[in-house]
């Protein structure tokens, strides 16, 4: 393997910068200064380690446009996109900056004494973090890591490094300690591999593949060390006969093609009941036609390139042989682009079953709520959903009978940091987010002091 790796610019296809690969000895050197930052850390104040995280929550506040402008670079996402990404890291900083006075133990009942519990941190956490969402999934590991008393090695896809390096850099600079939070730049068979292998990383978080995940997760179990996993989806957006057809064609294009179709939580199936399937359609060839594709760097654009010339290729292959109702549009030219497309599929089409992770929305019909829920369930994922419906019954009936981590109602909405957000079935393990993600950086111990030694 080289000793670097070069950037491309999605919108482009042209390389921009070199990025260096570190080696075995870096890794296992990062993690040794980690370990012994991480015990002076744990040592802090509760109150001090929040003013802290604030500090970091406002330097990144000061520098969204930077971290920004660096995401639509490296990542192609679009501009307005890329700023509320950046926003929202600082968002989940101050809140999790309210975790450390926070994370109270029990008092609990024994004769003869007292006990008490105490969230231990782990120590050293190593985090995972794939392409799609290069800033806000990092957020989500380090910042209530670090409130609950961790250090972080953090490790971002190789593809999309620039803002998780900048953000190392902004910690240091907002005056953390320096190698507490440390952003360690390779592959993830090495450095994400050093990772789950080393005794002193205790516990890792994984964002990424199922494939890779379920190795994440073997090599973890070898050093019992826990792990939480993000993995993929292929989430429903189930439309039934009395939901407003209108809103819910609208809404549509947004919740697949958004960071184009580059997201765990797409919809990229929508179930339709077969009463409404002609009109729904009807309705949404417009909003797709209405969907803008194009340059990232500006402010009116809804959706960029795909990642990388070798993922388009393998988006492009799920299109062969489909049944494209429609598409939109995309500019021409260097660059990764994919127009969107809208797919009718059999329930055993591959195109249905498959994560795409691209701008493919598949079509299916279903017969009534039974039928609908069932089509829904039929998938090995169950990170996300949404349910269309002006029933209310039926809303709370399909949104429990659904296996999924994250459903809406109404609405597309899967990610708000001060709630829980993760998947069930081959979707992962574990929550991120809300309101305990801090103690799910700790491990309970408890003390029994004895009033009366015997
Ligand atoms: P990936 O290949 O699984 O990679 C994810 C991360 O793991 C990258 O940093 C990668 O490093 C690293 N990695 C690769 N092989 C590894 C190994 N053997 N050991 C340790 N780390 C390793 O996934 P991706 O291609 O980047 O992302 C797309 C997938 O992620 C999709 O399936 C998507 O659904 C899923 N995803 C899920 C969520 C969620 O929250 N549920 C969020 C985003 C993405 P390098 O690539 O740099 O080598
Ligand atoms: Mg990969």
């Amino acid at each position: 393997m080289s000793e670097t790796f070069t950037l491309v610019n999605p919108a482009t296809g042209r390389g921009f910068r070199e990025v260096r690969r570190a080696s075995l000895d870096e890794v296992d050197a990062t993690i040794a200064r980690a370990v012994v930052v991480q015990r002076a850390w744990a040592g802090v104040a509760p109150v001090a380690r929040a003013d802290a995280l604030r500090r970091f929550a406002r330097v990144v506040e000061e520098h969204v446009e930077e971290l920004a402008q660096l995401e639509v670079l490296n990542s192609g996402h679009p501009i307005e996109s890329a700023r509320w990404e950046a926003s929202h890291v600082a968002q989940v900083l101050n809140f999790y900056a309210g975790a450390p006075e926070r994370l109270s133990g029990q008092q609990i009942p024994v004769s003869g004494g007292l006990d008490v519990t105490f969230h231990e941190p782990y120590g050293v956490v190593g985090i995972i973090v794939p392409w799609n969402f290069p800033m806000t999934i990092a957020s989500w590991g380090f910042a209530p890591a670090l409130a609950a008393g961790n250090a972080v090695v953090l490790k971002p896809a190789e593809l999309t490094p620039l803002t998780a390096i900048r953000l190392g850099e902004l910690a240091v600079e907002a005056g953390l300690p320096e190698g507490l939070f440390a952003v360690v730049t390779g592959s993830g068979s090495l450095v994400g591999q050093r990772f789950v292998s080393h005794p002193n990383v205790r516990k890792v978080v994984f964002t990424g593949s199922t494939e890779v995940g379920i190795d994440v997760a073997a090599g973890c179990a070898r050093g019992l060390k826990p792990v939480t996993l993000e993995l993929g989806g292929k989430s429903a957006n189930i439309v039934f006969d009395d939901a407003n057809l209108e809103l819910a064609a609208a809404a549509a294009p947004g919740a697949v093609f958004d960071n184009a179709g580059q997201d765990c939580c797409a919809r990229s199936r929508i179930l339709v009941q077969r009463s409404v399937y002609d009109r729904f359609l009807e309705l949404l060839e417009p909003a797709v036609a209405a969907w803008r594709v194009g340059d990232p760097a500006l402010e009116s654009t809804q959706m960029g390139p795909l990642i990388s010339a070798s993922h388009r290729d393998t988006v492009a292959g799920f299109l062969e042989g489909a049944h494209i109702a429609f598409r939109g549009s995309a500019p021409e030219g260097d660059g990764f682009w994919m127009p969107p497309a809208v797919v009718l599929a059999g329930r055993d089409d591959r195109i249905a079953r498959d994560e795409v992770f691209g701008p493919v929305v598949a079509v299916l019909p279903f017969d009534d709520e039974a039928d609908g829920i069932r089509l829904a369930n039929d998938t090995i994922y169950g990170l996300a959903g949404s349910i269309w419906t002006e029933n209310l019954g039926r809303a709370v009936r399909v949104s429990r009978a659904v296996k999924s981590g994250v459903l809406s109602v109404n609405s597309h909405a899967s990610v708000r940091y001060w709630t829980p957000f993760g998947g069930m079935k081959a979707s992962g393990l574990g929550r991120e987010l809300g309101p305990d993600a801090a103690e799910h950086f700790t491990e309970t111990k408890n003390v029994f002091f004895a009033t009366d030694p015997s």
